[in-house]
């Protein structure tokens, strides 16, 4: 059997934490009562999907709720939700960064259709939103500001607090997609709103939750049972809950430990790729993503000619799809630019020898192809 590549993708998703696969088996195979029915199999579901709720909680800021939904998707097309009440008021403007995820993105472009005006703001060439050009664009007329914490192609930090301020200095909800942070890096308490996915922090694919601020109100997103308040209808499933709370537990009681290990992978990383160029800010950026390029690099060359590392190119949303990166785009980086940047995401389970190895494959694959 071939040998599994050195996964250093993980951006895209990460491997499950044995304490989560462990957590979420008796919910599997032994505990199957609906967490929505009354007796005691239900209750007992029920019981769990709560203390998994307050355990997802515990890494997002005081004074909200914490709703469980499908993904991190499905939780940003939730919060959107919030503007109908307030185009009411007379606000019809969204405002999203240039470089924000398409579930953000095209979330925001869908409100077109519902009369909104969606305007994409740009980044400087470091990836970071400019505050004074954000405090011109924000205004009386914006319902929402949509801004994501860590960008999952280039890994830069927004400066969220700071965006959140300049929304409700206008009467604006802020809306925070946080998945590419949570877990890992601080979310400052000022957001209304904030999106979070378990695959991302070494939980189950198929659940997310979204964070939302008392005192705001959203509408049915999926009627139906009337579950998570009235605003996403069905059945949830409690061993994906328990998995999703048990790995934020676990991001929680080894946050130290996970942030100095990454930071390492991450020095390791960038003291052997000596040639190549980071893309975004060098200082305001999450170490666990490193996005380089190599001038006259053909990346697709590279990932056929590199198996036995799993890594991408650009990002693994705009790779599939086979769109030019939207992100590298907004930084100013020219077409060529863009195709010879690759994205090398580290994570809990990858070992300094994992990098050593990746790094010598990859750099002896791109020798060989600009020789
Ligand atoms: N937002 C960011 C920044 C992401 O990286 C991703 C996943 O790649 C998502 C949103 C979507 O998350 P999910 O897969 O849970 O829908």
């Amino acid at each position: 059997m071939a040998k599994d590549p050195i996964y250093l993708d993980n951006q895209a998703t990460t491997p499950l934490a044995p304490e989560v696969f462990d957590v979420m088996v008796p919910w599997l195979r032994d505990n199957f009562g609906n967490p929505h029915s009354a007796h005691i199999l239900g209750r007992k579901a029920a019981a769990a999907v709560e203390v998994a709720r307050e355990q997802v909680a515990g890494l997002l800021p005081n004074d909200g709720k914490t709703l469980f939904a499908g993904s991190a998707t499905e939780a940003i097309n939730l919060g959107f939700g919030a503007v109908h009440a307030l185009k009411a008021a007379g606000r019809d403007k969204i405002i999203v960064l240039d470089t924000e995820h398409a579930a953000v993105r095209d979330t925001a472009l869908s409100y077109e259709k519902h009369g909104f005006m969606v305007e994409r703001h740009p980044v400087g060439p470091d990836g970071i939103a400019s505050l004074e050009k954000l405090e011109d664009a924000i205004d009386d007329k914006t319902a929402l500001v949509a801004a994501m914490l860590v960008n999952n192609e280039i890994g830069v930090i927004q400066p969220i607090e700071a965006i959140a301020e300049l929304a409700h200095a206008n009467g604006s909800l802020m809306l925070c997609d946080v998945v590419q942070g949570y877990g890992r890096v601080d979310i400052p308490g000022n957001v209304d709103m904030a999106a979070v996915s378990a695959h991302k922090i070494y939980g189950p694919k198929g659940i997310g939750a979204l964070w939302v601020r008392n005192g705001i109100s959203l509408p049915p997103a999926i009627h139906g049972g009337g579950q998570e308040q009235g605003i996403r209808s069905g059945t949830l499933s409690p061993a994906l809950c328990a998995g999703f709370g048990q790995a934020a537990a676990l991001c929680m009681s080894r946050r130290d430990s996970d942030a100095a290990h990454i930071q390492a992978l991450a020095d390791k990383a960038r003291s052997c790729f000596v040639d190549w160029t980071i893309n975004g800010s060098t200082e305001y950026r999450y170490p666990g993503n490193l996005n380089i390029r190599r001038d006259g690099l053909d990346v697709a060359r590279l990932m056929s000619d590199v198996r036995s590392v799993a890594f991408s190119a650009g990002s693994a949303c705009a790779s599939g799809s086979g769109r030019p990166s939207h992100v590298l785009a907004a930084l100013g980086l020219e077409a060529q630019q863009i195709k010879s940047s690759i994205r090398l995401g580290f994570g809990r389970y990858n070992s300094l020898e994992d990098i050593e190895t990746a790094v010598k494959y990859i750099n002896e694959a791109v020798e060989a192809q600009l020789a």
